[in-house]
């Protein structure tokens, strides 16, 4: 584990309510490699707190917990020590009792200060102002809170503690609650955290342009997943082919789509595919010939058990016909470069897919994002046309 990871570890703890976990003790810090110590002891994070009052009896092999209790020696020191029942009195090393606080107020104040600034404690044990940032041509106020993932969460910061319109605000765990305010960004705070030569580094500026969350409101694909985000709220689902609708249509509000377009946009995300902006023209009435995907797929199926026969044991005629009345379809139902070509009569067919792909993909988005979900099914509309009207525009990054 690196200082980091650590760090980042302790920081999910202190995010936790109820105050069992906010102490760090010596047996924890003594997994520690003296520079993981040494490089968080330098965030403010851990400070040193009194002795704890319970510990482990290390005389027995099964440990069991005790108080600690002090004794007076001859030269009046107290000693540290445990009754243990079948041990009686164990004399336990006062630094084995060293413990820590997870101290957010110097945490807060140590991010501030590496901005040049000094923090202020604005609602207690809950959020801390850390100063502002130059983002290009924006001054951005940049806070920390605890608990964005508490019920209390939208309460708290949306009305007890106003955060600043268009302030970025960095959460101590992973995840924050629905429907926190979206007059702000909300960013884990460890996205902002970097470790350079044994030093943690606070870098708000990175976290805020690299993951693209200057954007409230994003839907991009990386490989197998889709990154979501909503009113500054992430989120990750799996790869849908309805997300490649709903993305085109949130690239272009208020345009009218028709499911065959919609349903290129896959062809087009292909290397040599089109440009689906350039399939708005040819969209209107077309008597080229078509087959859906599914006929599609079935005509390669069968094509390929041909060969396979052929190579094997040779065709019949009317098998070696079928497979070029088959080829010569393909052939027809391809545009240049791969792209499907249309017929009009099977609008009604796609529209019926697409329309489900899209319903499909909001419920996957639904656990993750509900406030997304509840957006698309809201704004996006799946009649004789497809189109995503909301009632107040939203800059969607794609
Ligand atoms: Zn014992």
């Amino acid at each position: 584990m690196t200082a980091l990871d650590v760090l980042i570890e302790l920081l999910q703890r202190a995010d936790l309510r109820g105050g069992e976990l906010k102490y760090v003790g010596h047996v924890e810090v003594s997994h520690w490699l003296s520079e993981v110590f040494e490089c968080i002891d330098t965030t403010g994070l851990l400070s040193v707190t009194s002795d704890a009052e319970l510990t482990f009896c290390h005389e027995c092999l099964e440990p069991h917990l005790e108080q600690v209790v002090y004794t007076t020696d001859a030269a009046g020191a107290s000693l540290p020590a445990i009754r243990c029942p079948t041990h009686g009195r164990v004399f336990i090393d006062r630094a084995d009792l060293k413990r820590w606080r997870l101290d957010l107020g110097a945490f807060a104040g140590a991010l501030a200060w590496s901005l040049g600034g000094k923090t202020r404690e604005l609602l207690q044990g809950r959020c801390w102002s850390l100063g502002s940032l130059a983002l290009g041509q924006a001054v951005v106020s940049l806070y920390l809170v605890r608990g964005a993932s508490w019920p209390d969460g939208p309460e708290t910061f949306e009305t007890t503690c106003r955060l600043s319109t268009g302030a970025a605000v960095f959460h101590l765990g992973l995840q924050t609650a629905g429907r926190l305010p979206t007059t702000v960004r909300w960013t884990p705070l460890s996205e902002a955290l970097r470790l350079e030569a044994n030093q943690i580094v606070f870098r708000p500026d990175l976290a805020l342009a690299s993951t693209g969350r200057l954007s409230e409101y994003s839907i991009r694909r990386t490989g197998k997943l889709w990154q979501l985000t909503f009113a500054g709220e992430s989120g990750m689902v799996p790869d849908r082919l309805g997300l490649s609708y709903i993305s085109q249509l949130l690239t272009y509000p208020r345009r009218d789509f028709d499911a065959l377009e919609l349903s290129a946009v896959e062809a087009s995300l292909l290397p040599g595919g089109v440009n689906p902006e350039d399939m708005t023209e040819s969209s209107s009435g077309t008597d080229d010939e078509i087959m859906d995907d599914e006929y599609r797929t079935s005509v390669l199926a069968r094509l390929g058990a041909l060969d396979a026969k052929k190579s094997q044991h040779g065709l019949t005629a009317e098998e070696a016909q079928e497979g070029d009345v088959l080829r010569q379809q393909l052939t027809a139902s391809l545009a240049i470069g791969g792209r499907p070509r249309r017929f009009p009569t099977e609008t009604g067919n796609v529209r019926i897919r697409v329309s489900q792909a899209i319903r499909r993909a909001i419920e996957v988005i639904r656990p993750v994002l509900p406030g997304m979900a509840e957006h698309l099914e809201t704004f996006v509309s799946t009649g004789s046309t497809l189109c995503y009207a909301p009632d107040d525009p939203v800059s969607w990054q794609t």
